[in-house]
């Protein structure tokens, strides 16, 4: 948090130094930049700049497999057996509003062994626009429906498209929640590392609506096969 003040101040002095200067293109150049750095910071998964997070494990010989917008009563039973099958644990980062549409399913993933993840309770499209207490309130109540489901409560929370600013921060702060992102978005083209947080979609969730996400088991199988020759280990985040 203290360089991105530091560099707020550089360039915003240097803005209005060269405007004061009558050095047009210099100052809005400053202006430019500091939009620039703010974009990366909002949006850039592997940036702390506005946020401190975890975005890649320390162990480079393990990767942590986790998935997104669930529970979703199709394809979330699919994963499960599927990493049953390898018997691997990971990460489930849920949308509260689904948890509560899906209990037996939540039950299920804490019985299995793996652990949850906050993923807000409404999955908002401007969860990053909220108030402060609109935003703790939001990411409070996600928490609670975790707990009350099955007596879990999540030590982790990934903000909805992975979007963050210091009031993400400081919520999470204040909730003991540990910031997480992801290294690798995992596609039908990946490769994956050792060290990486690996993001799948069991649902996929936009403008209020839940969905499967269809392509999903294939990808994890490819992941896993991957990750078997690789000789890597998985971990759940804990
Ligand atoms: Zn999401």
């Amino acid at each position: 948090m203290l360089p991105f003040r530091i560099l707020t101040i550089l360039l915003v002095g240097l803005g209005v130094y060269f405007f004061l200067l009558q050095e047009l293109l210099a100052a809005v150049t400053s202006i430019v930049l500091l939009g620039g750095v703010i974009t990366y910071g909002v949006t850039s998964p592997r940036s702390s700049l506005l946020c401190p997070l975890q975005w890649k494990l320390q162990d480079s010989k393990s990767v942590a497999l986790t998935f997104d917008d669930g529970p979703d009563p199709k394809v979330t039973p699919i994963v499960l057996d599927l990493l049953k099958e390898h018997d691997i644990k990971g990460t489930f980062f849920l949308i509260g509003k689904e948890a509560n549409k899906n209990i037996e399913l939540v039950k299920r993933i804490v019985n299995e062994g793996h652990t949850l993840g906050n993923h807000s309770f409404n999955h908002a499209f401007a969860t990053n626009l909220f108030s402060y207490s609109k935003l703790r309130g939001d990411i409070t109540c996600a928490s609670d429906a975790l707990k009350q489901t099955c007596g879990q409560s999540p030590l982790r929370f990934r903000p909805p498209m992975g979007l963050k600013n210091p009031r993400v921060a400081k919520v999470a702060k204040e909730l003991g929640l540990i910031v997480t992102t992801w290294s690798l978005k995992y596609t039908k083209d990946s490769t994956l590392e050792g060290g990486d947080i690996i993001l799948f979609h069991d649902g996929y969730y936009l403008f209020g609506n839940s969905r499967p996400q269809d392509d999903t088991p294939a990808l994890l199988s490819r992941a896993i096969q991957q990750i078997k020759t690789q000789q890597l280990n998985t971990v759940a985040l804990s």
